[in-house]
């Protein structure tokens, strides 16, 4: 038995307990929301989601803060912008079952669940039909056995919205399901909950990924130094423990992380925590999300920085998603 950092009850505690007010979290962060008002439509369209240990984690009364970029629902969001349109990636050309996308060989990619924990403002799937995706049962079913008659599939990753927002009785039967399909080898978590509720880090499911049949890879979502406090620390650190091959993916975004500094701290503060860096995505263009972007120049000398002070395998790959590709396109 892996000793249990926090009890269930808690991490679903702090899941239903959400910031959802601008005014709170402007409150809490002692800032005057007069400075840079929250934008209706864009809450409207994009809701306000931030868990009480993110926004912690945040710094009191700096608007600039990289964490609370990430999250506020800025009225600049609402402003159009040449070339950013709601699906970007014709991810619906994709999605040959309820909950399932297949765009590359030899891996598969499952909405395991319709909702986050956060919501990054940035996020390209914030225009995705979760509803027309959402899995009951008897959906996965039809996505298992898609999987099941595609002896090429290999891997399995459990996508969303965030899979490990569902609960330890679904996920344990999604990840019993997919075990007995023979040919998959491989089972991908992409999750930002150990990084936004460490807390989610149970015995219950550091016991669920160690006895897993597959190789289990967890790809967590983290894009600055600031989001890694103790308990996230804590939370890597049991994961890695536990047998997970554990890599990051971030998003470079303006505003957050948009130089060399930063993203080299953030990969050193990863590997303390047995964390390696696996993508740089250069945002993809959603709708609402302009304000984020960073030229491909910009974001091409930013590496370069990073490739001329890190070791190799602390240097992320910087990609983008191009619709109809067989991969994502390596920029550097
Ligand atoms: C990004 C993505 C993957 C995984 O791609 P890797 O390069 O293997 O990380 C798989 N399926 C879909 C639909 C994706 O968007
Ligand atoms: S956690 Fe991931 S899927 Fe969820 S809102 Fe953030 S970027 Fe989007």
């Amino acid at each position: 038995m892996l000793p249990a950092i926090q009890t269930a009850e808690n991490w679903q505690e702090c899941l239903s307990d959400l910031i959802t007010d601008p005014r709170e979290l402007a409150d809490f962060l002692q800032l005057d929301q007069r400075l840079d008002p929250a934008g209706e439509q864009a809450l409207a369209q994009f809701p306000l989601k931030v868990p009480r240990a993110f926004a912690e984690r945040m710094e009191k009364g700096n608007w600039r803060d990289p964490l609370l970029r990430q999250v506020w629902p800025s009225f600049v969001e609402e402003r159009t912008a040449p070339g950013f349109v709601a699906d970007p990636l014709r991810e619906r050309h994709y999605n040959p079952r309820p909950g399932l996308l297949h765009k590359y060989r030899g891996r598969v990619l499952l909405i395991a669940a319709p909702h986050c924990a956060i919501h990054c403002r940035y996020c390209f799937r914030r225009e995705f039909d979760y509803r027309e995706n959402t899995p009951a049962r008897r959906d996965w079913r039809e996505a298992l056995d898609y999987i099941r008659a595609d002896a090429s599939i290999e891997e399995v990753i459990l996508s969303g919205g965030d899979p490990l927002a569902l609960g330890d009785r679904q996920l344990r039967w999604l990840l019993e399901s997919i075990a007995r399909i023979s040919h998959v080898t491989t089972l991908r978590i992409h999750t930002r909950l150990p990084v936004v509720i460490p807390e989610r880090v149970t015995g219950g499911l550091l016991e669920m990924l160690s006895s897993c049949r597959q190789r289990v890879v967890v790809v967590v979502h983290c894009n600055h130094a600031q989001e890694i406090d103790r308990r996230v620390a804590v939370a890597l650190g049991a994961l890695g423990r536990g047998g997970a091959v554990l890599l990051n993916q971030s998003v470079l975004l303006q505003g957050v992380n948009d130089g060399a500094a930063i993203l080299s701290e953030l990969s050193k503060r990863l590997f303390a925590e047995n964390v390696l860096p696996y993508y740089l995505h250069l945002p993809d263009r959603v709708a609402g999300t302009h304000h984020f972007h960073v030229t491909l120049d910009a974001a091409e000398a930013i590496v370069g920085e990073l490739q001329a002070s890190l070791p190799g395998y602390l240097v992320p790959r910087l990609v983008r998603e191009d619709p109809g590709a067989p991969a994502k396109t390596r920029l550097v």
